[in-house]
């Protein structure tokens, strides 16, 4: 008896103790996950709709309806049942990074959980069985089990079996296809008709095929909208499985002229590049699709933690050796991350008196020239050694990054003189590029545009193109030094890869691609004051007043 009243005691004083800690703790971990929330700047995705034809303006909504379904199945895929999950969180700022994460694991922390009660992410997601072991996949005959398109799960025997996504998601994808063809009725482009209608027949058999070839044949229409299972990093077990997304874009006809003629202007450009001629013999490309689009509507795995701010697609290598792949721009996207992060981060870090050198179009305009200028230069080397990017091996991507941003920042220069780019000031390029480089290393410069990027830095650094204020830790770009730097930099990459030079590369990376100690200690001083890590959109129907 005694041990019993004991035993009572000791469980009512635990239920005190864990009643009078659970606030306390509650409040805790609700400012910690406020501050999760918080990370991610919210920000309108609009665009200006009036130069589209009444149809189009209709179709947008049955487009957004359309990709919201992928919202549906990228929960499915990724987690499991949504509603179950919500209904057991009260808190509402751990709801609100749920539905960021799509799931209670936090995508920009390596998956951790931050919902009591649930455990790691399983690797595979729910595209297989979470019992499910490697060896167990391996073994298994399942018919098309390394399918994009199929789903993973036991059979009544518990033995694997795989299930096309179509029939998996049949409810879902015959409503999605539904409203494709509603708004394939609607569509004036003929190109965009004949995409949509066989998106929309896709989506039901799985084969994306014909589709793809139709996306890339289409050439004029101002709406467009990529839907279905695309990219397969969700599936970290094997890389197998592709997860749906949805976005639905505009484009922009004026940046997208400008390029257009950017791109003839290529061989010419690549003419008065400071190097001997030896290096400068080949005729760029102007074959690559490259087009500016403002994001309307962003869902499913696209929506998911960090936000994508160009897409470069189709995936399928037979389209791509049959029609190449095209790469589109999101500008407002990129203003998202331009005015929540980069120019907080400039803010700090950019000299009081050239604050006013930061702008979005100086922005826009740096990684648009930067995309262009990986078809300037050499792709085979002058020394036999064939391709540069055989020749440099891992040094490649690197360097060839470098390449871009550098040659981006001449390029600029050499259309301004040439009278291309209206009214401009150079050193709006210079300034923004060099806060746009804090932004990207801002969590460490590991990529091989991290790396890429500290070359330059480290490059200006010692060649004076900028200088740091000891006492402020402010930048200031010196303009005409920054010009010389951009030319000698230009000619150093262009020599290295013409020559096939991999170890001239490799020590060159190894002692410049690398943050120096000053500029990380500006960055963890950034990294302390709660600026934004990434962007959350404010989207629909509503927000762009349709
Ligand atoms: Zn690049």
């Amino acid at each position: 008896m005694k041990t019993i009243i004991n035993t009572l005691l000791t469980t009512i004083i635990l239920v005190f103790v864990v009643m009078a800690c659970q606030p306390k703790k509650t409040e805790q971990a609700d400012s910690e996950i406020q501050q999760k929330v918080n990370a991610y700047a919210s920000f309108e995705l609009k665009a200006d709709l009036n130069r589209l034809s009444a149809n189009e303006k209709k179709m947008i909504p049955i487009l957004i309806e359309a990709a919201d379904i992928m919202n549906e199945i990228f929960w499915k895929q990724t987690y499991g049942d949504k509603e179950s999950l919500m209904a057991q969180i009260t808190d509402p700022s751990v709801k609100q990074f749920v539905e960021i994460n799509y799931g209670p694991w936090e995508r920009l922390a390596a998956n951790q959980s931050f919902v009591e009660g649930i455990g790691p992410k399983f690797p595979g997601a729910q595209f297989y069985p979470a019992d499910m072991t490697k060896e167990e996949f391996e073994e298994s005959d399942a018919p098309d089990k390394t399918s994009l398109y199929t789903m993973i799960r036991r059979g009544k025997d518990g033995k694997l079996i795989s299930i096309p996504y179509h029939t998996f998601f049949n409810e879902e994808v015959t409503r999605a296809a539904d409203l494709i063809r509603q708004a394939a009725e609607l569509a004036e482009d003929e190109g965009l008709k004949r995409y949509l209608t066989l998106r929309a027949d896709a989506l039901l058999n799985d084969d994306y095929y014909p589709s793809d070839i139709a996306w890339m044949e289409m050439k004029t229409n101002n709406i467009d909208f990529v839907i279905g299972p695309i990219e397969n990093y969700e599936d970290a077990l094997f890389g197998y499985k592709a997860a749906y997304e949805g976005f639905v874009l505009v484009k922009d006809q004026e940046w997208s002229s400008k390029l257009a003629r950017f791109a003839a202007l290529l061989p010419t450009l690549q003419l008065t590049l400071p190097v001997p001629d030896e290096y400068k013999k080949e005729v760029p490309g102007s074959d690559s699709d490259l087009g500016v689009y403002e994001a309307l509507y962003y869902a499913g795995d696209c929506n998911s933690g960090s936000k994508t701010i160009a897409i470069n697609l189709p995936n399928d290598e037979r389209v791509q050796i049959e029609k190449g792949s095209r790469k589109l721009q999101l500008k407002n996207s990129m203003r998202a991350k331009f005015e929540k992060i980069l120019l907080p981060i400039s803010a700090e870090l950019i000299h009081p008196d050239q604050q006013k050198h930061i702008g979005f179009d100086a922005f826009f305009e740096n990684v648009m020239f930067h995309e262009v200028s990986h078809g300037l230069g050499i792709k085979n080397t002058i020394t036999g050694m064939g391709s540069v990017r055989k020749a440099l091996s891992e040094q490649y991507s690197p360097i060839e990054e470098a390449k871009a941003d550098i040659l981006g920042l001449y390029l600029v220069s050499q259309l301004a003189e040439m009278g291309e780019l209206g009214e401009k000031d150079l050193m709006d390029n210079y300034v923004t590029f060099i806060a746009g480089i804090f932004r990207s290393v801002r969590f460490g410069a590991t990529s091989s545009h991290g790396k890429g990027n500290m070359l330059q830095f480290n490059y200006f650094l010692e060649n004076k193109a900028f200088t740091r204020d000891e006492t402020t830790g402010h930048y200031t770009i010196n303009f005409d030094q920054m010009k010389v730097a951009v030319n000698d930099l230009a000619a150093l990459i262009l020599t290295l890869q013409g020559d096939g030079n991999y170890q001239g590369v490799k020590d060159l990376m190894s002692e410049k691609g690398v943050v120096p100690e000053v500029l990380q200690k500006d960055l963890d001083r950034i990294n302390s004051l709660g600026i934004p890590k990434d962007i959350v959109f404010k989207q629909g129907v509503s927000v762009l007043g349709l």
